[in-house]
């Protein structure tokens, strides 16, 4: 195991930012699972590391050299209401990391125990919202959506009280910034000029560099979160992916995904799609997820509108529909090999998915089978997926008729569709699989999904079970906050 450089740069702000404090380790911690993907962001040699090795860096027991926990403060916006009470109260950025790269990681771990912010909270988390969290975001990363990501699962014998008994576990995380919306709410409902100043100078210098310069940093820097948001967005609605609770402090300055809650990639699609139970008026529905950006995007804006020009944020925010409404029409084209521009291409998308909708098609099963579409007669094993096949038929030759306009052939077509569709996605019922038996001891199963989740792209045929549809039972799998 190598020594890790660290160089802890959120401690230099305003001391009303963070709160120093230790993490309380676990009982009999031990290793669940883990991404050297990720652990190679921090060291070159991941291979190096051994599990134990994991466990004694980062279980909290004890502190590496250069390490100093802090548990960050901000406020932000829960369904729609603001909370001034917020803050990790579960979570502390162990420190940052400087990789031999000189590339800069903030290393939270989740579930470390009570923080001045943990309000009733017992600072604990449970293995089940651990696991779901690490395979989410590696699955994200491996679908080429902008997330934080995640070295390890550390589990314990620790009981944890949630809707039953549980054991508690922690989680390290990766980010290039643990800097959310919410801490620039903080700030501004605060009124907190000097720190809103030295926050914004830090995220500028350290994150946004090109622009650090420019006399209209402030600006240009919302503009570009709003451009981020917009793309990330965009690649959860194009991939079925509803994150569940997109309270203003799990927005991240750097558009990555962020906070993985009673998230869900989508199934049969509907995209009316609640996947958090006690989201029960839909406020983050899978297709109002663009709107709620943009309303998070506000309250952003009015934290930052005794720096930036009333009309000027307004300008960016009326910019962002536009943005993200390009990069989720190129993807779908990607999706469906629609690489010439004609006038009625998002008739063509729209009419699908209206189809899909209806029916309930899966939505990543029927994408992946339209990379194999006879573009001659318009034959496609996507039929398998609709039960009114004849209204799927007639949309089908429609597509088969454009697609010969198209340079490709349908061989040529295939291989570049079945890149931009993925045949593995971390369905709900395949995390359940996993994470039972993990708590049963059994971490065969969880290595196995996350080995198909990192190639999702890939035929992989000796799991094609993973590509399967859900089983019945997996249709009541509730999904709810409390992890
Ligand atoms: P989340 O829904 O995970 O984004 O959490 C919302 C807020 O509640 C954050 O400030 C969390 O730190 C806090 N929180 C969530 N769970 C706990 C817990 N078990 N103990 C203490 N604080 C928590
Ligand atoms: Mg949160």
């Amino acid at each position: 195991m190598s020594r890790l450089q660290f160089d802890n740069r959120f401690r230099t702000l305003p001391a009303s930012l963070w709160s120093d404090v230790s993490p309380q380790p676990l009982a009999n911690p031990r290793l669940i699972v883990r991404s050297d993907d990720a652990l190679q962001l921090l060291d070159d040699t991941p291979s190096a590391w051994s599990d134990q090795d994991l466990l004694e860096a980062f279980s909290g027991a004890t502190l590496m050299p250069g390490m100093a926990p802090i548990a960050q403060k901000y406020t932000g916006h829960q369904f729609g209401a603001y909370n001034p009470e917020l803050g990790d109260g579960r979570g502390l950025l162990l420190g940052e990391v400087v990789n031999p790269r000189g590339q800069h990681w903030d290393l939270h771990l989740k579930g470390a125990g009570r923080t001045p912010y943990s309000r009733f909270g017992d600072g604990r988390a449970v293995l089940r919202s651990c696991i779901r969290e690490f395979l989410a975001s590696e699955a994200l990363h491996h679908l080429d959506i902008a997330t934080t990501r995640a070295v390890a699962v550390i589990g314990s014998d620790t009981p944890v009280q949630r809707e039953t008994e549980e054991r508690g576990a922690m989680l390290l995380r990766l980010a290039r910034s643990h800097v959310r919306f919410g801490h620039f709410e903080y700030l501004f409902h605060s009124d907190q000029q000097a720190a809103m100043d030295a926050l914004l100078e830090q995220v500028l210098a350290l994150h946004f560099p090109d622009l650090a310069n420019d006399k209209d940093r402030h600006f240009l820097l919302f503009q570009e979160i709003t451009r981020r948001t917009a793309i990330t967005v965009a690649r959860w609605q194009a991939v079925g992916f509803a994150h569940g609770v997109m309270n203003t402090d799990n927005m991240s300055i750097l558009g990555d995904t962020f906070d993985y809650g009673p998230y869900a990639f989508m199934d049969g699609f509907d995209p009316g799609f609640i996947c958090n139970h006690t989201d029960a008026g839909g406020r983050y529905a899978f297709n109002r997820q663009p709107q709620v950006a943009l309303w998070n995007l506000s309250c952003l804006a009015l934290a930052l509108s005794n720096r930036i020009d009333r009309e000027r944020l307004k300008a960016v925010l009326d910019g962002y529909g536009d943005i993200l409404h390009g990069e989720y029409l190129g993807l779908l084209r990607q999706k469906l090999g629609l690489f010439d521009t004609q006038a009625d291409d998002e008739g063509l998308i729209n009419d699908l998915l209206t189809l899909m909708a209806g029916q309930r098609a899966d939505y990543t099963r029927t994408f992946r089978a339209l990379c194999q579409l006879d573009s001659a007669s318009g034959d496609t094993p996507a039929e398998d997926e609709f039960s009114d096949r004849d209204g799927f038929r007639r949309w089908a030759r429609r597509y088969a008729a454009r697609l010969r306009d198209e340079p490709l052939n349908d061989a040529q077509r295939g291989e570049r569709l079945r890149l931009r569709n993925p045949r593995y996605i971390l369905r709900g019922y395949l995390a359940q699989q996993a994470i039972e038996a993990a708590e049963a001891g059994d971490n065969a199963p969880l290595h196995t999904l996350f080995a198909v989740l990192r190639r999702p792209f890939d035929e992989q045929p000796e799991h094609a079970r993973y590509a399967d549809l859900p089983p019945d039972w997996a249709q009541g799998l509730a999904l709810s906050c409390s992890s």
